[in-house]
């Protein structure tokens, strides 16, 4: 039996089947490469949902972890470490916001801004005591805890999941005026992915975001995006709402702040909105460690060194240009912003995962996102060369 197939049995006996992983074993991986226990070399189309944006094992942040490691390792918050302030501080100047409250995954961070806005409605805005709502919407995609999921609208998310925590209302996407409808008295907080990425790459149509920012500020809710995964230069630009007049009043993060080392996310608010926590009303024990704050600080500074903004809004267009040239009668349509790129295939194509397979074939890892569509969202760093032959490749695939 080969490697692959004895490891895949491993994962088969023992683990949860929480996930259906294409049948590749990965073992090793530099940049934009991974290489499968059986020597074969992929361009990694995924960036483990944009947490690699800096690409595998960059140098920079390796370092960074490797120095942390040799001088101290975990403290918890029930003291100061050395590391966190420079970290944050950090954070805080790439974001443009004053605070930030580091936590470990995205859907905590996600949880936390849940928390924030709740508090600041009954603490600033004047909500009665339980009856703060926050809008979120249809296809929305923020993780996977019992509250994130019970204000999903996807049936494998939440189904035999519930009971849920109530004070959530859903409206759809890329509609300002549903927005401002379903706003009442006790709304605290719009909470919105400024591009779904998990709904199949959904671009909203432009005005859009700084439309909910208007809304949300002649009525007094906070607007709160959460770009764990289309921020750190993901979108062409630091995060996806700069792409518009639409700065939040809370920015929930994750994924690449962690340069695919480490899980470090975080929330960050303007001061008046975040000093409504508390000595004992939130923490983690691993949020904000040394480890978390080296690789974030680190991972942040090559994000900037290396300019992979610019990076991946210039190649972002090229690479959707390619795509669009192939012009396969397969292809309903290539949408996407920066290197966040989905190719949705028409319905008589068939399902998406088949050509994922094929794409396996060609050496490149690509993920079907629902049944009719592929992202392709490769590490920042990847060359222009590289991104013009998967092109062809996906060609060849297509034809
Ligand atoms: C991945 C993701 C999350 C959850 O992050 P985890 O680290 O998996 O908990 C939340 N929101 C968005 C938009 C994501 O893509």
């Amino acid at each position: 039996m080969s490697r692959t197939k004895e490891i895949i049995e491993l994962d088969e006996r023992y683990g949860a089947h929480n996930y259906h992983p294409l049948p590749v074993v990965l073992s090793r991986a530099e940049g934009p490469w991974v290489w499968d226990v059986e020597g074969k070399r992929y361009l990694d189309c995924l960036s483990a949902y944009s947490a690699v944006n800096q690409g595998h094992r960059h140098p920079r942040i390796v370092q960074a972890l490797k120095d942390q490691l040799d001088v101290l390792d975990l403290t918890s918050r029930a003291f100061h470490n050395d590391r966190m302030g420079e970290f944050l501080n950090k954070l805080c100047e790439y974001t443009g916001f004053g605070s930030a409250l580091p936590m470990n995954t995205g859907a905590e961070a996600v949880e936390t801004s849940i928390k924030l806005a709740r508090r600041w409605a009954y603490r600033k805005k004047g909500v009665p005591k339980d009856k703060a709502e926050i809008i979120v919407c249809c296809e929305n995609f923020h993780g996977r805890t019992t509250t994130i999921v019970g204000m999903s609208t996807d049936p494998d998310a939440y189904s035999d999941f519930g009971p849920f925590t109530p004070g959530f209302k859903i409206v759809p996407f890329n509609d300002a005026r549903a927005l401002d409808e379903a706003i009442t008295d006790n709304t605290a907080a719009f909470l919105v992915e400024p591009i779904q990425g998990e709904a199949g790459v959904k671009v909203p149509d432009p005005g859009y975001l700084s439309c909910v920012r208007r809304v949300c500020s002649e009525k007094n809710v906070l607007l709160m995006f959460d770009e764990v995964q289309t921020g750190f230069c993901r979108t062409g630009k630091r995060f996806a709402w700069m792409h518009e007049d639409a700065r939040p009043d809370v920015l929930v993060v994750g994924k690449a702040l962690g340069g695919g080392l480490y899980p470090v996310s975080g929330v960050l608010a303007d001061r008046e909105i975040m000093d409504v926590f508390t000595p004992g009303s939130h923490g983690s024990t691993f949020g904000g460690n040394p480890m978390a704050s080296a690789v974030g600080l680190a991972s942040i500074q090559v994000l900037e060194d290396e300019r992979l903004d610019e990076r991946a809004e210039r190649l972002g267009e090229r690479f959707m240009d390619a795509l669009r040239a192939i012009g396969s009668p397969k292809v309903k349509e290539v949408r996407g912003k920066g290197l966040l790129v989905a190719l949705e295939l028409k319905e008589e194509a068939g399902p998406a995962r088949p050509y994922c397979y094929k794409l396996i074939e060609e050496g490149i890892l690509a993920k079907d996102t629902h049944a009719q569509t592929i992202r392709f969202a490769p590490p920042l760093v990847v060359g222009a060369d590289v991104l013009d032959s998967a092109a062809g490749a996906i060609g060849r695939v297509l034809a």
